[in-house]
Formats: C-alpha cells, sequence, structure tokens
C-alpha cells in the first residue's frame, strides 16, 4: 500500500535523528517516518568520541543529559608526525559513548516524539507527481537523507562519492585502560601521513583504540587494508592491545559539501562532512541533520535551497578554513609546528580544539605564528640560528 508522509528521513545516526527531532520541535503535527536498515542498538565502526560542541548540539535538541551518565574526559594530548607534544586540560571536557548507547537512545527519543521509526533499507529513489518515492511505495514532501559515508541515496540522486584524496579509512576497537585514564590521546605517525592513532577512555576501564589513514595512502603501500591498519594499531599503541576491531571508511568534508537535489536534502556522512583535521563527524551530523530537519519543517517549496543556506551561515567559514588547513597539513612539519606553539601557547591548544572539533575558524594571528614556526624549521637559511622558542 502506498503512504505519504511530510518527512523521510532515511539512517537514523546522530544525522537522521537529529533531523527528524528538530522537524518535530518546529512542526508538532508532521507526519515523520525514520527508516534505518538495521535495529537498533546497532554498532559504528567510531571512535566514540562527543565533543563538547556535539553536547551543545543535543542541549539544541532538547536532549540535555542525555550523555550524562558517562564521565566527561577533561584532557587532550597529541603527539605529532615529528615527536612534538602537547598535552593539558580543554577548556570543555569531551565524552566518550559507545555508538550501540548513543545512537539507540537518540532512537528512543524520536520514537518518544512520536516519530515513526522503521527497520528497512532503501534501494530506489525516484518521483512521483513531483515529490521523491521511496522503493516505489512512500512519498514524502521531503526526504533527509543520512545514510552515512557509503550513502545510497547520494549515489541515486547522481551526486559523486567522496573523492579518494578526501577520503579516510579507519579501524576502531577496545582496550582495557586504568579506570582512571582521562586523557584523550593522539598519536600522530608520519609514515604514510596523514595518519594518526587514538585512545580514548571511556571511562569504566576501557578506551576505544583505533587508527585511520587517507585512503590513497594506505593504498600506496600495496598491502591488504587490514593487515595495514591492524598493524599500526599495534604498532603504535603496543600496550593497548584491542578487541572487536571495525574499519569504515571517512568521507572528509572538501570545504564545500553538496546538500542534495530537488527535494532530497543530505546530512552527516552522506553530505561529506567529516572534519579533515581530526576524523570528527558526530558535531557536524548533529549541525546539518537538525538543519536539514528546520529547512523540511520550515522552508515550503524549496527546502533545499534554504539548508544550503543555513549550512552556509553556521559551517561555511570554518568549512573553507579546515579545507585550507588539511592541504597545509599535507606537510607534517605544519603540523609538527602547530602542535608545538599550541604547547607553548594555551590559547593557541583551546583554538586548534575548537577547529578540530567545533566550528572554530583560525584568527590571521595564529596563521601566522603557525606558518613563521613551519617556515623557519622547514627553511633554515645558511648561517642562521635555528629558533623554535
Ligand atoms: C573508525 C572511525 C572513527 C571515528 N571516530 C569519530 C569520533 O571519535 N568522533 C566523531 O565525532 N566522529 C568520528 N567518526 C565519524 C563518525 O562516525 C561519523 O561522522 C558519524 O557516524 C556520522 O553520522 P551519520 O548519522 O551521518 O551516519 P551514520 O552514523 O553512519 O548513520 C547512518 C545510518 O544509515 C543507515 N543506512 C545506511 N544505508 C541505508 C539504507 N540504504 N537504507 C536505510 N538505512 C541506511 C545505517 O544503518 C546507519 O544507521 C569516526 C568514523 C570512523 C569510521
Amino acid at each position: 500500500m502506498d503512504e505519504e508522509w511530510d518527512l523521510v528521513v532515511i539512517g537514523g545516526g546522530p544525522a537522521g535523528s537529529a533531523a527528524a527531532l528538530q522537524a518535530r520541535r518546529l512542526r508538532p503535527d508532521a507526519r515523520i517516518l525514520l527508516l534505518d536498515r538495521a535495529d537498533f542498538p546497532r554498532d559504528k565502526a567510531c571512535g566514540d568520541g562527543i565533543a563538547a560542541h556535539a553536547r551543545d548540539e543535543l542541549a539544541h535538541l532538547g536532549l540535555d543529559g542525555i550523555i550524562d551518565d558517562y564521565r566527561p574526559t577533561p584532557r587532550l594530548a597529541v603527539i605529532s608526525p615529528g615527536g612534538a607534544r602537547v598535552e593539558a586540560a580543554v577548556a570543555r571536557p569531551n565524552h566518550v559513548v559507545p555508538r550501540t548507547v548513543f545512537d539507540a537512545r537518540l532512537i528512543d527519543a524520536a520514537r518518544a516524539h512520536d516519530i515513526e521509526v522503521r527497520r528497512h533499507r532503501v534501494r530506489t529513489l525516484t518521483t512521483r507527481g513531483g515529490l521523491p518515492l521511496i522503493d516505489d511505495t512512500i512519498t514524502a514532501r521531503t526526504v533527509i537523507a543520512a545514510d552515512g559515508a557509503n550513502s545510497t541515496v547520494r549515489r541515486l540522486l547522481g551526486l559523486p562519492p567522496s573523492p579518494d584524496r578526501h577520503t579516510a579509512i579507519a579501524v576502531r576497537g577496545y582496550a582495557d585502560v586504568p579506570a582512571d585514564d582521562d586523557t584523550q590521546l593522539i598519536a600522530m605517525q608520519k609514515d604514510g601521513w596523514p595518519a594518526y592513532a587514538w585512545s580514548f577512555p571511556i571511562g569504566d576501564g576501557t578506551a576505544n583504540v583505533g587508527f585511520g589513514m587517507l585512503l590513497p595512502r594506505l593504498r600506496a603501500t600495496g598491502l591488504p587494508g587490514r593487515q595495514v591498519l591492524h598493524g599500526r594499531l599495534a604498532e603504535l599503541l603496543p600496550h593497548l592491545p584491542a578487541r572487536d576491531l571495525r574499519a569504515h571508511h571517512l568521507p572528509l568534508s572538501p570545504g564545500r559539501p553538496r546538500p542534495g537535489a530537488g527535494r532530497v536534502l543530505l546530512a552527516g556522512d552522506a553530505a561529506g562532512l567529516i572534519n579533515p583535521l581530526t576524523g570528527e563527524g558526530i558535531y557536524y551530523a548533529l549541525v546539518s541533520g537538525r538543519l536539514a530537519g528546520q529547512a523540511a519543517a520550515t522552508a515550503g517549496t524549496d527546502p533545499l535551497t534554504a539548508y544550503r543556506h543555513a549550512l552556509r551561515a553556521t559551517l561555511g567559514r570554518h568549512l573553507r578554513t579546515t579545507d585550507a588547513l588539511h592541504l597545509a597539513a599535507q606537510s607534517p612539519a605544519f603540523i609538527d609546528a602547530a602542535v608545538t606553539t599550541a604547547a607553548h601557547r594555551p590559547e593557541v591548544f583551546d583554538l586548534l580544539v575548537e577547529v578540530g572539533l567545533g566550528a572554530g575558524t583560525v584568527p590571521p594571528p595564529l596563521a601566522w605564528a603557525v606558518a613563521r614556526r613551519w617556515l623557519t624549521a622547514a627553511l633554515p637559511l645558511p648561517g642562521r640560528r635555528h629558533h623554535t622558542p
């Protein structure tokens, strides 16, 4: 039997749940259907790191406190590809919540707000009477596709997938750590750069550990992906043997995301929204999902234009910043300079966290401070003393 909905959301990760919840907040009477190919709780390969900025987004959606039973992680340590190290308290603590728990809580919240959640794998998307038609049976005034990194809907819309140079691949697992370990560790690797391992303690005597690198660099090794990812993880974190290893692609933001076509809006990983410097995607998923839900609920016949404008206003400058930094960061010496600068200047550390985990931008004086250190290290002039204050 054919069905008609005001909004159909495809994908029940953070982007999809945020979209459905925001549409519900703005349109209490709307008929909203959320489809996911999986039953919840379901696992998702992820570092499980939920930045303070993502927590702000949860509050926007009326979900304050939803992760407060997890201990905040107050400290962050970063080791650069060349071995520079900075470790400090973050201005606002992050959380680490396994995605089996986090995503299921978001889905529960959606159900509690009268959003119909149904297990259904979407295979086709056409149009009928000018409206999107899903699998020949479900029509919607607006569709929000939040179906993740390998988005079926993005492909069905004819939009290209994330290009290889903007795609990373990462493996995550879980390891035992001391229960009082309260420091998120990011250990970068020069070999195959950009590449890094992480350990994100959950607070219960385990940590999410993992390793990721750019897809072209992985291919350049000529070795099976599994061998490289698992091997590098074991090499970089030898004291943290990992279990439950699981890998996935990360479509890194190219600076200007593709927000969809017609009455179909893309959010989260489906839009290619992952921070290219850190692999953070949950904050972007929640923001873009919220903005897509808002456009679907309020923009009448042209939700795509409203969504595009809202995305640009909220993340535009930040995404252009991370795109430029991603280019500079192809040189490991640039990251060495940034980490060394952050080790000397707490305000720089805080700013880098804003750029890596939130919607921060880089003020020109900071860009200059890092560039000067980078150039000084890269171009030591004959007869000049090498100076790294
Ligand atoms: C190894 C790894 C580590 C990471 N670490 C972090 C981290 O620590 N912090 C962070 O912020 N980000 C991290 N990320 C990125 C983060 O996981 C993603 O950015 C985030 O999950 C995006 O959310 P989403 O809702 O867009 O997509 P997803 O969470 O992938 O959800 C997509 C949903 O769509 C469903 N779906 C897919 N296809 C269909 C279909 N055809 N029909 C119906 N349903 C479908 C799936 O079942 C899934 O539930 C990491 C990624 C990886 C791979």
